[in-house]
């Protein structure tokens, strides 16, 4: 089996995602064989660093000794179980963990099994929160440049023009107010001023305000100060609108803090996690409320009150133990600890970008980078370009249209970030 041969197959039969399949005419598709630590190796034995973490979900690298020890503990034990009327140990340890780990006053535990469908829970539990406190609050508020997911409810309070604009007529009611414009705290204070502003108008129509703290990812790692997430804090308490922190990708260290609600000493009303919550081996996503938010819907049965949401594979066993491992390491590695150093490393490397005639600035949250190029036009492709200069050097790089980024695995070393940021440097100049 061989590269091609295997594209020849799958072409014939797949239909991959965030694709135009038609670009697979010249782009060859990369079939990988296994993959190990921060590796991945194709069939026909090009080996790449993964620098996006395989779509954000990876933290201790591929094929990772201990986490595949203790899903194949689990596999020989309980696979799968229906999560309505039943339980198991491991969602419950990990109920527990989370619990402990994350902001104060998130007390329980909903599972789904992605981020999109996390999202659609806490869009609907807020909904339905409010309703069993007899207020009718239809309406989301989103940050401008944000992104959620892809199902309609997800899409709905995302603003990416890319993802949504087709779909425009099928989408529930949200507002967009904007987000920090930059890093500075000046810009916190005056998106805040215009979120609140909004709410004096609003309010009674808001159930909640969603966003991504620090990055916002897929809107091409745009970042902000923390004082904006301290500030709508303050503002949702004022006027009783929920605040849902999508964490789905800056959860688990990503920002350099465990969660990034964390940096502004604030508990959101709903904390959404799902990526990294696996250390990228299965799907699986959770929201956490408060026991406000919970007690809103106990009551003696009545089936409007009832949250009755379910997915059928909800709190999968394997999954949980898969989250469980993650969270073994996190704690017996010390990580977060750790990967300050990672962090500082590549915050030193992203320097010498600056002196790139083509690149407009360079940013950083702990251990997301991002370098932003400018002079192009979006038809010019200079994404697509860096990404094939990468493939062709051994580095997986897949840039969010001009803004190139580094979000590896949290296991990579320095001699390996110093071939990831050396490679993405000469495919920037040879741009020029
Ligand atoms: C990836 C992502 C989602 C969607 O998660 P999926 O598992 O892809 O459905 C939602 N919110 C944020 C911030 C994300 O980065």
């Amino acid at each position: 089996m061989n590269n091609a041969e295997l594209t020849q197959r799958d072409l014939a039969v797949l239909w991959h995602p965030c694709t135009q399949m038609k670009d697979h005419e010249q782009l060859p598709l990369i079939p990988i064989k296994k993959a190990h630590g921060v590796y991945l190796e194709d069939f026909d034995g090009n080996r790449y660093i993964d620098a996006i973490s395989s779509w954000w979900v990876n933290l201790f690298g591929h094929t990772n000794s201990y986490i595949n020890a203790k899903i194949r503990e689990q596999l020989e034990t309980l696979e799968h179980v229906i999560l309505a009327g039943f339980t198991h140990e491991q969602v419950i340890r990990l109920s527990e963990r989370l619990v402990k780990l994350t902001p104060k006053g998130l007390e329980k535990c909903f599972y789904a099994d992605n981020g999109s469908s996390g999202v659609e829970v806490a869009l609907k539990m807020s909904f339905h929160a409010h309703k069993n406190n007899s207020k009718t609050k239809n309406i989301f508020v989103s940050l401008t440049n944000s992104y959620h997911g892809e199902t309609i409810g997800a899409l709905s309070v995302g603003d990416v023009k890319l993802y949504k604009e087709t779909y425009e007529p099928l989408l529930i009611q949200s507002i967009q107010t904007p987000v920090p414009k930059d890093g500075s705290i000046e810009a916190a204070r005056e998106a805040a001023s215009a979120f609140e502003a909004l709410c004096a108008l609003r309010a009674d129509d808001i159930s909640a305000i969603i966003l991504e703290p620090l990055v916002q990812g897929a809107g091409s790692m745009h970042m902000y100060h923390k004082e904006f997430l301290f500030l709508v804090r303050k503002i949702c308490n004022k006027y009783d609108i929920h605040l849902i922190a999508d964490e789905v990708m800056v959860g688990f260290g990503r920002t350099g803090e465990m969660f990034a609600c964390q940096s502004a000493n604030i508990t959101p009303d709903f904390l959404v996690l799902s990526k990294g919550l696996t250390g990228g081996y299965l799907p699986l996503s959770v929201v956490l409320t408060t026991n406000e938010i919970y007690g809103a819907f106990y009551c003696d049965y009545n089936e409007n009150r009832a949250f009755l949401h379910s997915h059928s594979y909800t709190g999968n066993a394997l999954a949980c133990a898969a989250a469980n491992a993650t969270l073994d390491i996190f704690e017996r590695d010390n990580v977060i600890e750790k990967n300050r150093e990672t962090v500082a490393y590549m915050g030193e490397k992203l320097e010498r970008f600056k002196s790139l005639k083509n690149v407009l600035s360079v940013r950083q949250t702990g251990m997301i980078c991002a370098i932003e190029l400018q002079g192009y036009a979006p038809k010019e492709r200079v994404g697509l370009q860096v990404y094939n200069y990468g493939l062709k050097r051994g580095v997986l790089l897949r840039p969010l249209g001009h803004v190139v980024y580094f979000m590896p695995p949290y296991i990579i070393t320095k001699e390996e970030c110093d071939v990831m940021m050396d490679v993405a440097y000469d495919a920037i100049e040879s741009l020029l």
